[in-house]
């Protein structure tokens, strides 16, 4: 299904996305000279790579997940040269630092999105829309099921179950990616609710890179410094998936679970997760914002990448646009 040329300026390779012409990849998932990371996600973002060329934004995160390495940060719209490539990182509205890569060569123009939402979001910058020839965007969410809320009135509700737990006499807690969704709910939940959050150690490592990089985020509190015996009831706790079921938990005796994530919009993955509740905020694009960004970039190729690409590029194809897809090794954060 792919007619892929000599002249296309991303190909797949088994390390990952790789420009030719600039020699360079983009977020591999095996061991190469030089990467363009897009973001601090761990599908993205692998250590053993040689040179890592990243947006400055994002710079903080790959040193507390990848450690000292070596770094070439680079700020939005700023274009510099790899090869004989022109390329240039601009915001992707993921999570902080998150970019999309844009690639010139001899007047053609490729953009791989990376992750990206268009949701706005107190945490990071706006997604830019980059015009193009190719758009290699992500299809996380492509399917016309998932459509999203306003977060603002999700996290209303976030805060009236904090509440609802604290009359019953039980803690909220609430999974979350420790990445972006844990710092993007705290900050838009400072609308709703003046309480502060308590944290788990997980979270609480990425919550610091947040504040260190200048972002406000409501009071919060590590759970390792509570007391023995504390009550939690009616206390918010924002845990990551992982410690759903495990030790951490019996602290909180009596607490209600729910989680956030774009996943909650089936009612099927919540039951089968056994959470209380779901809370339905994503940092990816929902079906009609995937849509719309196509369209906006103008490009004439879409190349889609993780999950659900299929019902996407039939939808491309049957409205006029050459679409495909590569084989990934990208996932859902997890
Ligand atoms: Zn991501
Ligand atoms: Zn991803």
């Amino acid at each position: 299904m792919a007619n892929h040329n000599r002249d296309d300026l991303v190909v797949l390779r088994p390390e990952g996305l790789y420009c030719p012409r600039g020699d360079f990849h983009i977020d591999p998932w095996r061991p190469v000279p030089r990467a363009v990371v897009t973001h601090g996600h761990s599908d993205h973002a692998r250590s053993g790579m040689g040179q890592y060329h990243c947006a400055s934004g994002s710079l903080p995160i790959l040193r507390w997940r990848l450690g000292e390495q070596t770094y070439h940060a680079h700020a939005y719209g700023e274009p510099f040269t790899l090869g004989q490539a022109r390329v240039s990182l601009h915001p992707a509205g993921h999570v902080l630092g998150s970019a999309q890569v844009r690639i010139e060569v001899d007047g053609e123009i490729w953009v791989a999105s990376g992750d990206y939402k268009r949701q706005l979001d107190p945490t990071c910058a706006p997604f830019e829309v980059v015009r193009c020839d190719t758009f290699i965007t992500e299809a996380t969410f492509g399917l016309p099921v998932y459509r999203w809320p306003p977060t603002p009135s999700v996290a209303a509700d976030i805060a009236d179950w904090r509440r609802e737990c604290g009359e019953r006499g039980e803690a909220a807690v609430l999974f979350c990616y420790a990445l972006g969704k844990a710092q993007r709910v705290l900050a838009e939940l400072m609308a709703w609710d003046a309480q502060p959050v308590l944290l788990h150690g997980a979270i609480a490592a990425g919550v610091e890179v947040y504040r260190q990089a200048g972002i406000v985020l409501p009071e919060t509190r590590p759970v390792t410094e509570q007391a023995r015996g504390t009550d939690y009831a009616g206390q918010l706790v924002l845990a990551p998936p992982s410690a759903a079921g495990s030790a951490w938990m019996r602290r909180f005796r009596h607490a209600q679970q729910g989680f956030a994530s774009g996943w909650m919009r089936l009612r099927g993955n919540r039951r089968r997760r056994n959470y209380d509740r779901g809370f339905v905020v994503s940092d990816h694009a929902d079906w009609p914002d995937l849509l719309r960004t196509i369209e906006q970039t103008g490009a004439r190729r879409v190349i889609a990448t993780h999950g659900n690409t299929d019902a996407l590029i039939r939808h491309l194809c049957e409205h006029g646009v050459a679409a495909e897809a590569f084989r990934t090794d990208f996932g859902d954060e997890q």
